[in-house]
């Protein structure tokens, strides 16, 4: 047993009080249970508890063996000296502050509901990446429900903390930032990692020096991307001599990438990372001010619509240099379309959100997840199995938090779905 499951008997008060005493045999009565303490220093602050008649204010320590405050050496920690209860799973010996007093200790072992504890084992233990999955189908709607809000909400606050780390490093520029998730967005799964690169590569500031030209935004994005180096017909040679200007004037090409970096694998060549790089360029000539777009912005379709700039002449006819096609798939797909207003409108509104202290934002970003379709993966499917309907990008993103922050690392006991089956109040089969 972890002592983890003890905080949580402690903080719910799942054990028999009846005849509570300390293990010198006086009566014990929890006035107030206290604050779970995540810090330093004794796990519970601002109890209140009555030993015998005395009313004692303090904190509360908790272990699965009473031996094990010696272990930690809190006997020589001037922290633990406010300690007024030791709540332990065993008693094994008496504890003592810095100054040699006895501190009261309460022994659970024979006190917690042996189903609960079985319930626990069972969860720690389980085999599914699931860990619930056998309960599942008897936990009501309403708790799952309830626990799904709670994690869309986690997952987008944690997502607007990520962007709010990278909006500090970019000196508190929120276009740069957009800039920034935009093209990590553009990369889509495959080629994220050298989209990322190539907005390091192509400073914010030089592509709003250009960003009236497609030309020669299609310039700066193919040349420091890699893609201008031999030129393959007429259209990009014209881009390379633009290049060799701009990389010079900017002084760009010790950060220029090389063409190898790029993946083009298994890939449809409506998602070659040379048309997703033409649609940016699209994207970023056609609006000056992304950000403000982004944050003013309110249906899916008009995201769509902000995603889907028209591209170049020479990209309605190739999905690469030198070869001319007939095909013309290269505006910027629905899914593909969606997949950036839930990887980088959602996560910039969750961030202004938490940087403004207005709400109406992280509202904005959940409405519009509840408008937008997602595919599901290998994470949400695993929900789908057990029977949770997943209707838009909200259930999704909803069951992804649930399985990174609570399933993945086996949070039961903080999770709702888990509350709910350690008590038993769910119905039996
Ligand atoms: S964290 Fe919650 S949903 Fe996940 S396995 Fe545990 S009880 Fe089930």
């Amino acid at each position: 047993m972890k002592e983890d499951f003890l905080h949580y008997i402690w903080q719910h008060q799942y054990f028999d009080k009846t005849n509570l005493t300390t293990t010198e045999g006086e009566s014990v009565q929890v006035l107030r249970v206290g604050m779970h303490n995540t810090d330093a220093g004794p796990d519970f602050r601002e109890t209140l508890v009555k030993v015998g008649e005395v009313e004692w204010s303090g904190s509360v320590e908790i272990h699965r063996k009473a031996s094990d405050w010696r272990r930690h050496q809190h006997h020589f920690d001037f922290k633990y000296n406010q300690v007024v209860l030791h709540v332990v799973w065993e008693a094994d010996e008496a504890v003592r502050r810095t100054d040699g007093s006895l501190i009261p200790a309460v022994e659970l072992k024979s006190r917690i509901p042996h189903a609960m504890l079985q319930t626990y084992e069972q969860l720690r233990r389980a085999p599914d990446t699931i860990p619930c999955a056998s309960f599942w189908p008897r936990v009501p709607d309403i708790t799952k429900t309830m626990m799904m809000g709670r994690t869309l909400t986690e997952r987008l606050e944690l997502k607007g903390e990520e962007v709010l780390q990278l909006f500090n490093q970019l000196g508190n520029d929120w276009e740069a930032t957009a800039y920034q998730l935009l093209c990590k967005g553009f990369g889509f799964k495959i080629n994220q990692e050298p989209f990322e690169r190539l907005a390091g590569a192509l400073p914010v500031q030089v592509v709003r020096k250009h960003q009236t030209s497609l030309f020669q935004m299609e310039t700066l994005l193919f040349g420091q991307a890699g893609f201008l180096n031999d030129p393959a017909d007429e259209y990009s040679a014209s881009l390379a001599k633009e290049y060799t200007y701009l990389s010079r004037k900017y002084k760009l090409q010790e950060q220029a990438m090389q063409r190898h970096h790029w993946n083009f694998l298994r890939m449809r060549p409506a998602n070659f990372p040379t048309v997703r790089l033409a649609q940016l360029a699209a994207l970023l000539t056609q609006q000056k001010s992304l950000f403000s777009r982004i944050i003013d912005t309110d249906e899916p379709k008009h995201y769509d619509a902000l995603w889907q700039a028209p591209v170049s002449a020479y990209w309605q006819k190739h999905y690469t240099f030198g070869a001319e096609s007939k095909a013309t798939q290269v505006q910027l797909g629905k899914s593909g379309a969606q997949n950036l207003t839930i990887n980088v409108a959602v996560p910039l509104l969750a961030a202004y959100a938490s940087y403004t202290q207005q709400l109406r934002y992280l509202d904005k970003a959940v409405n519009l997840l509840e408008k937008v379709k997602e595919a599901s993966n290998k994470v949400t499917r695993q929900y789908e199995e057990l029977g949770w309907k997943a209707a838009s990008a909200a259930d999704n993103q909803a069951a992804l938090g649930l399985y990174k922050l609570y399933c993945q690392p086996v949070n039961c006991l903080r999770c709702a779905i888990g509350n709910k089956i350690m008590k038993q109040d769910i119905p039996t089969t």
